[in-house]
């Protein structure tokens, strides 16, 4: 190919920058790793456009448990003079591949995880003789296989419900998780909105 033609064929109408503020708006758990795949860009590079946007007040990063969770300032102007008093709230939308709630998704994904913890600890032998049996923390991380100690009732008692799950302090997301019980060395939490579908439609107990 030559050079006109790479630059033909390499510009966008979308800069980057916009690419990773529809990433964060269809999703604003997303980790930077899932932010490069889907821009096609390096994980340094996103993380650079991220420090960007947050510098520039286009959005909000705090922490959420071990995750950042990002709010997108929607009333910010454009940069370009060009589009001047224009936000980027109604850009975003313009652009954005479907108006079902992206928040449900992510609720719907989370509560498919959590479950899939909790179908493995209910094929955990519940240890009749000692105090506790160790489970794995039903988070909705997929990589999380931390141990979570449970006597036999308090494990019945949390498999009673079937939006019902036991995560570790800390490993709760507000946007997914109610959480409804704090013990010492875990939390129980219930999953909001659509997630709650799915954890009942998926609980082992009752299909
Ligand atoms: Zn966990």
């Amino acid at each position: 190919m030559s050079r006109a033609e790479e630059a033909q064929h390499s510009w966008r109408f979308v800069t980057n920058h916009t690419q990773v503020l529809l990433c964060i708006a269809e999703n604003p758990a997303i980790r930077l790793r899932e932010i490069a795949v889907q821009v096609g860009i390096t994980e340094r590079a996103a993380q650079r456009i991220v420090a960007d946007l947050v510098e520039a007040g286009y959005v909000i990063r705090e922490r959420s448990g071990r995750r950042n969770q990002y709010t997108i300032n929607r009333g910010r102007e454009m940069r370009h003079p060009a589009q001047f008093g224009y936000e980027i709230g109604p850009l975003l939308d313009l652009l954005r591949r479907s108006n079902y709630s992206q928040l449900d998704l992510r609720r719907e994904r989370a509560a498919r995880n959590e479950s899939a913890f909790r179908e493995l600890n209910e094929r955990t032998n519940l240890d009749e003789h000692g105090p506790f049996t160790v489970f794995v923390c039903e988070c909705e991380d997929e990589a999380c296989v931390e141990p979570v100690s449970l006597t036999t009732k308090e494990y019945e008692g949390i498999r009673a419900n079937s939006n019902s799950f036991f995560v570790i302090p800390g490993h709760e997301t507000a946007m997914v998780d109610q959480v409804i019980e704090r013990a010492e060395s875990y939390f129980v939490v219930r999953k909001r909105g659509a997630g709650a579908e799915v954890a009942e439609e998926l609980d082992p107990r009752t299909r």
